[in-house]
């Protein structure tokens, strides 16, 4: 009988949804879609010290806005401490863990012994059978440990990894003050919500063999493993808050789109060919582990920009409109409803690298008076040619209406700069500076254009 696929992304709300957990959760998602299978959401809440809410409402957040619907949870390890507990009793009963009694001091006494070996501080195994438990003494709950022999993780993007059975110990289940350790919640979740792929981060990977000894303690068969390699810094680091933007959240503020974002990161570690561009249905059908790579991947920033770029592009001038209007407030929807306006915001789009630009593009055009930047009104404005200006303005003065179109408006620029025998610069720059505040934006037909005649004139001449 063949197992359903069931997989599960499993965050701790300790902090922001990383671009390498969104990868994580990516994976996990395109995996048990792409073999017809369930996606499940579970918070690791465990760690109550470090424990946000707000951190918690980030991941699910970020989670959706990348595309991710998850068929089951979220469930809470907080809530399931009961089942835990009657799940390391049953282990007690089994025979396949014990109480361990043994005093800090007895611990003690075996670290320095194995320090001094020069060993691992194997937990001393002898303790299984002992039997001065005076009964009100705390314990702790220990799996016995297999002996001898060997672990192997079948891991499906890292290979075979042995473990011999002398480097585990007889590890803890439960803690003295009641507590499940990490390794027993995480094997009671998976073995509970029958979990049969675990796609989680390297970092685990050392978990594994303890994980898999619990699982057969349960008489259960351990899911298919498979650990992703770290997201690594151009420093080849691992990628952290101190390189920059991590959180998905601040690229997504910063004018990434999810689109993009959901491409750069499945393909970040994962390949198909030599193909770059896949859709987060065409990740749903084609994504598998045997394209996964064996190393770390650098977070290309570089490369992002130019999914984002990519994505950009093939965006609807109207949903541009939307997510810029969400984003940053800034509401082009008059704009994109008159030719000039559409040209612009067209123009803008060919070379945005993120939803940002259309707002430092184009908001001059929305705002009643000019925001003028300091230095371009000094390095520019101020010895400007103001015959130059002058001759240009009385050629937009007698512009006729019916050419008020970027191509014409070009013409006239050329034409007066050919009439006064000055370069492109003298004059495109402080038209510029008049029209915009500033040294950015598309070429002046387009900003002429999109103004029209009455406001770009109104401009102009506003420092004569
Ligand atoms: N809560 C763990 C983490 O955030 C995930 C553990 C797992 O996937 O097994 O790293």
């Amino acid at each position: 009988m063949s197992q359903s696929v069931r997989l599960r992304f499993a965050p701790s709300p300790t902090g922001f949804l990383h671009v390498g957990g969104a990868r994580t959760a990516l994976f996990n998602y395109f995996l048990a879609r792409s073999l017809g299978g369930q996606f499940i959401l579970r918070i690791e809440d465990t760690d109550t010290e470090r424990n946000k809410p707000e951190f918690e409402r980030e991941i699910l957040e970020s989670m959706q806005w990348l595309g991710m619907k998850w068929d089951e949870g979220p469930f809470y390890q907080t809530k399931r401490f009961d089942r835990y507990r009657e799940v390391a009793f049953q282990l007690l009963e089994r025979g396949e863990a014990y109480k361990c009694f043994c005093t800090p001091a007895e611990l003690d006494a075996m670290r320095a012994k194995a320090e001094a070996e020069g060993r691992k501080p194997m937990y001393d195994r002898t303790w299984r059978d002992r039997a001065d438990h005076p009964a009100d003494k705390p314990f702790v709950i220990r799996i016995k440990a297999p002996l001898e022999g060997e672990i192997l993780v079948d891991d499906g993007i890292k290979g075979a990894v042995r473990y011999p059975a002398t480097e585990i110990d007889d590890f803890i289940l439960f803690r003295s003050n009641g507590t499940p350790t990490y390794n027993f919640t995480v094997v009671v979740d998976d073995v509970d919500m029958k979990v049969s792929h675990v796609v989680r981060a390297e970092e685990h990977l050392n978990n594994t063999p303890k994980q898999m000894i619990i699982m057969k303690a349960l008489g259960w068969t351990p899911p298919k493993y498979a650990h992703v390699p770290l997201v690594l810094a151009p420093d080849k680091t691992k990628l952290s808050k101190r390189h920059g933007a991590v959180a998905v959240t601040q690229f997504r503020q910063e004018g990434y789109l999810a689109d993009a974002m959901t491409n750069y990161l499945a393909r970040l570690g994962w390949a198909k060919g030599d193909q770059e561009i896949f859709s987060f249905e065409e990740l749903c059908r084609v994504f598998s582990l045997e394209g996964c790579g064996t190393s770390g991947s650098v977070f290309d920033k570089v490369k992002l920009d130019w999914y984002n770029a990519h994505y950009i592009k093939a965006l609807p001038l109207e949903k541009i409109v939307e997510h810029v209007k969400a984003l940053y407030g800034t509401d082009f929807g008059a704009l994109a409803s008159t030719a000039g306006g559409r040209k612009l915001l067209s123009a803008l789009q060919e070379r945005a690298v993120r939803l940002g630009d259309f707002v430092s593009g184009a908001s001059w055009l929305l705002k009643e008076a000019v925001e003028f930047d300091p230095a371009a009104v000094e390095t520019v404005l101020k010895p400007a040619k103001t015959d130059v200006l002058a001759a240009f303005g009385a050629k937009l003065e007698a512009c006729p209406d019916a050419d008020w179109s970027a191509e014409k408006l070009a013409a006239l620029v050329k034409a007066t700069i050919a009439e006064k025998g000055v370069k492109m610069p003298e004059l495109g720059k402080p038209v510029r500076v008049l029209l915009t505040g500033g040294l950015a934006g598309p070429d002046l037909g387009l900003i002429l254009e999109s103004l029209g005649k009455a406001r770009s004139l109104a401009r102009l001449a506003a420092r004569g």
